[in-house]
């Protein structure tokens, strides 16, 4: 028996505890102790959560889409009175800093923005007498129950990537949030039943694998969006589409900042300090190496050493935080032997975050900051994805070097080239296999207005996420063409029709 209190599914609008009788204890990282509990659900309670959203399909699916906007404009004001809410409900369960935890609510806050517009972005096209009595026009229709798989490291704004637009489109949703942080996810809930929402068209069932291969295999699931690792963004993909379903699985990265010598290295350090130590460098678009080329890393090395040993690690509660701790035991543990392994394999560790103790917070899952220069491509810290605090420089000789490396990485998600020269950014922008290039910005995530994803092993599927790619991936396309019988009739054609 515990006395946490515990954090359940949400169907058909009503949250209800889970019948496995499994939980998972869910932690404050700064902390170190669990701060409540998740049901883990079944493959049973996932099919009665996809019943729900199937019922309410056919109503929803047949609301104007300006009704289903009005219901989401209620949302976006519910979603800004209710910022300060969210990020502590992000900080107290992720660990990320307070204001950190609000930028990721404002981000998702702009996704919503976006799918208001929807009645504007499911016009179709239509042509007057494309032959003779016959019109043609094409519309785009929603798809049905849809689901979304998020992780850890964004737990409001990774879902926001999906709902809402999915939802703006006319389809029922079913989100699995991570069970790292899965609170917030019943703060949606409550706010889109407030702002009108139907019951059934939102659902959230919380759990781990068992709840996401229920999801996979359920036939009328139509679609998954998934973010998370590698591994499973791949296993998701594979068994997904062999499922018949449409997946767009998003994936881990190594993100590389090109530091060409003419950069501004003030400019240059300062966006290195946010980018790579910001959110613990839990971030699919934290840089985690600079390709320092020819005197960059002799340029930027000693200022970067300094300001990374100063940087303020704090319960990300405290309005000083800079840095707040790394999500889980396992995580802090994970991060500190790879360290370990840089170590080992002869990188020169400049900075060591790996004996950071909180004062008060002793039993946080802090790691401080680290920096490592002189790594090559064969060493672990190169090639794994860390998810901690841990900046690598390689040092290279030219720009044409930092491309063959970024371009034979097995992942591709974002890229930033610091550089005073545009006809250098001009031709890197070219060349890079990368799906979100940044020139002098650190990390280029597209606005809601735009689309987001990387390319190789950083996302599975066609479609990127949100923005007009969203709006494409939650409806499928129907190419309609009419002719009413006021023209007469030429008789029966055997051969194929050709326009006349
Ligand atoms: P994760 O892959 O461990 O978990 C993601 C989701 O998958 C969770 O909901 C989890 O419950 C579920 N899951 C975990 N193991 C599973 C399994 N064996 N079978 C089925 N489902 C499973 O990822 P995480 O640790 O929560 O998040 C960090 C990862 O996400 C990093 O690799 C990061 O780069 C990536 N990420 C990518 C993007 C992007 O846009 N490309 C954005 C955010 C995070």
């Amino acid at each position: 028996m515990t006395n946490l209190t515990t954090i359940g599914h949400f169907i058909n609008g009503k949250i209800v505890d889970t019948d496995s009788g499994h939980y998972a204890n869910v932690f404050n990282p700064a902390l170190g102790e669990p701060v409540a509990q998740v049901a883990l659900g079944t493959a049973a309670e996932v099919d009665v959560a996809v019943a729900a959203a199937a019922a309410a399909f056919p109503a929803w699916a047949a609301t104007p889409p300006l009704t289903r906007a009005r219901v989401l404009f209620k949302y976006l004001q519910l979603m800004q009175e209710h910022v300060d809410e969210f990020a502590a409900l992000i900080t107290r369960e992720h660990g990320k800093t307070f204001p950190d935890a609000k930028g990721e609510v404002q981000r998702g806050i702009e996704m919503v923005e976006f799918a208001v517009g929807i009645p504007q972005m499911l016009k179709g096209e239509f042509t007057d007498q494309i032959a003779n009595g016959i019109d043609a026009w094409s519309m785009r229709q929603a798809l049905g129950v849809v689901a979304g798989i998020t992780p850890f490291n964004f737990p409001v704004m990774v879902p926001m990537w999906m709902f809402p637009v999915a939802i703006a489109c006319g389809n029922t949703f079913i989100l699995k949030p991570s069970e790292r942080d899965p609170s917030p996810s019943l703060l949606h809930a409550k706010l889109l039943k407030q702002a009108g929402l139907p019951d059934g068209v939102f659902n959230v069932i919380q759990g781990d694998k068992v709840t996401v291969d229920a999801l996979l295999d359920n036939p009328a699931v139509q679609a998954i969006s998934f973010v998370g690792s590698t591994p499973i963004a791949e296993y998701i993909y594979a068994r997904g589409t062999a499922k018949g379903k449409r997946v767009q699985a998003l994936g881990g990265a190594k993100n590389h900042m090109v530091v060409m010598p003419d950069a501004d290295m003030k400019m240059t350090v300062d966006a290195l300090m946010g980018a790579a130590y910001g959110s613990a460098g839990e971030r699919c678009m934290a840089i985690s190496v600079v390709a320092a080329v020819g005197d960059a890393g002799d340029k930027i090395i000693g200022e970067l050493a300094a300001r990374t040993r100063a940087l303020k690690i704090r319960d990300g509660m405290d309005s000083d935080a800079e840095m707040g701790p790394v999500v889980t035991a396992a995580a802090q543990k994970r991060i500190k032997s790879l360290i370990d392994s840089g170590v080992e394999q002869g990188a020169t560790l400049v900075v060591d975050g790996r004996d950071c103790v909180v004062a008060g917070r002793e039993n946080g899952f802090f790691v401080g900051g680290t920096l490592f220069d002189h790594v090559t491509p064969e060493m672990t810290i190169y090639k794994e994805e860390i998810f901690g605090p841990v900046l690598c420089i390689v040092r290279l000789p030219d720009v044409a070097s930092a491309v063959t490396l970024i371009n034979s990485n097995e992942f591709g998600n974002g890229v930033a080239v610091y550089t005073r020269d545009g006809g250098v950014a001009r031709e890197f922008v070219r060349q890079i296999q990368v799906g979100m290039v940044g020139v002098n910005v650190p990390l280029p995530v597209p606005m809601a207005f735009n689309s987001f994803g990387g390319w190789k092993r950083s996302m599975f599927g066609d479609h990127h996420a949100y923005g007009p790619e969203g709006v494409r991936f939650y409806t499928r396309h129907k190419a309609v063409m009419q002719r009413w019988p006021n023209t007469a009739s030429a008789g029966a054609e055997f051969a194929f029709p050709t326009m006349k």
